[in-house]
């Protein structure tokens, strides 16, 4: 059946459609699929973490536009449509005790209202395929766990006409996924650098991720011709991403040779899934679903959608004893930071707010 494949992309901050499953939206969209990001906030509160850009004082009279105008090249590199939730960057907390969040953040929102923005938005665009994080946000980072329960509380919502009546007509996505990086990506990237005789960024990463269980990551979608896309997006968010940091260390043909795809864990799915699969859209290609999706799904005595998958999330690991998930512990935040969002540079020595001092 031909017909419009729609997938929504749910990200808490400008420059994480770029580093979170960026080439499987850019390949989506050259297949003619029409792909919306979501931004639920504004980073507002991000630093210029290019060191090349620091002191620049066009770009620190107004970040937030300068923010914007990235966002708006990275979404026009990638080819997807892209809209802003409206709520305001919560900052990453640090310290010990971590100090109270800023009032009015993203983070605080009650979820009812920051629901009822991402479910006018889903039934505006009607997707059929919503992306976002899992329920650590993919890493501890506040902005993004709320990110994750917004999805989730969106997607349940959406195609409830009783829910949020004046926010659009109902509409039901059929699946969510959750992006990430997956342990075998990680660690094939990391023994294939060594071998080359490389310096592996990832040497800290495999092993916290070695300490933890896997997740469900049965969805790698072949995407690697589109690396580059990611990249060049990634870049257009330059006040953020340093072109010579991090996320460019590892040679893009190396990676393109070594793990071609992106993996995604699919977190809820009304429809059958058949494992390993690599495509967000399986299952669904043949189904008419202007229809399958404006009918209103069944739901379980407690009002819950009901789904023929779910995945399991893992549980806690806890090697220290300290009563902390490990994945929580407020230590490996910062070094999380640096590889998962881009938010800070590889070895934490350059934080913007040593190099300020
Ligand atoms: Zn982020």
């Amino acid at each position: 059946m031909s017909q419009e494949l729609r997938l929504m992309a749910v990200h808490a901050h400008p420059d994480d459609e770029s580093s979170k499953g960026a080439a499987t939206t850019a390949k989506y969209v050259a297949e003619g699929a029409s792909v919306m990001v979501v931004s639920c906030t504004g980073g507002e509160r991000g630093d210029i973490l290019n060191e090349k850009l620091l002191g620049n004082a066009s770009i620190e009279r107004d970040l937030a536009q300068v923010r914007r105008d990235e966002m708006a090249r990275a979404a026009e590199i990638l080819g997807v449509q892209h809209t802003w939730l409206g709520f305001v960057d919560s900052g990453l907390p640090e310290g010990d005790p971590l100090p109270p969040l800023p009032e009015g953040c993203f983070a605080l929102e009650p979820v009812h209202v920051t629901a009822e923005a991402l479910v006018r938005v889903i039934r505006e665009f009607r997707p059929h395929v919503i992306t976002t994080y899992d329920e650590n946000g993919g890493y501890p980072h506040p902005d993004h766990i709320m990110t994750h329960t917004v999805s989730m509380a969106a997607f349940h919502a959406a195609g409830d006409p009783t829910a949020f009546p004046h926010a659009g007509e109902p509409w039901q996505p059929q699946k969510v996924y959750y992006s990430g990086w997956s342990a075998k990506r990680i660690g094939a990237l990391h023994e294939a650098m060594e071998a080359e005789g490389l310096e592996s960024p990832y040497q800290d990463w495999v092993e916290r991720m070695r300490q933890r269980p896997e997740r469900e990551m049965f969805t790698a979608v072949p995407c690697a011709e589109f690396f580059s896309v990611r990249d060049d997006a990634l870049r257009a968010h330059a006040t953020q991403v340093d072109p010579d940091g991090f996320w460019f260390q590892i040679p893009l043909e190396l990676q393109q040779r070594v793990h071609p795809t992106e993996d995604w864990e699919l977190a809820v799915s009304l429809v059958e899934p058949s494992f390993p699969e690599d495509d967000l859209f399986a299952g669904l290609r043949d189904l008419d679903l202007e229809v399958v999706c404006r009918q209103a799904p069944e739901r379980d005595t407690d009002g819950e959608v009901v789904a023929v998958h779910r995945s399991t999330p893992p549980p806690p690991v806890d090697a220290d004893g300290d009563g902390v998930d490990d994945a929580r512990q407020t230590d490996d935040v910062e070094d999380e930071i640096t590889e998962l969002e881009g938010h800070r540079d590889a070895d934490g020595e350059h934080s913007s707010d040593e190099q300020a001092s």
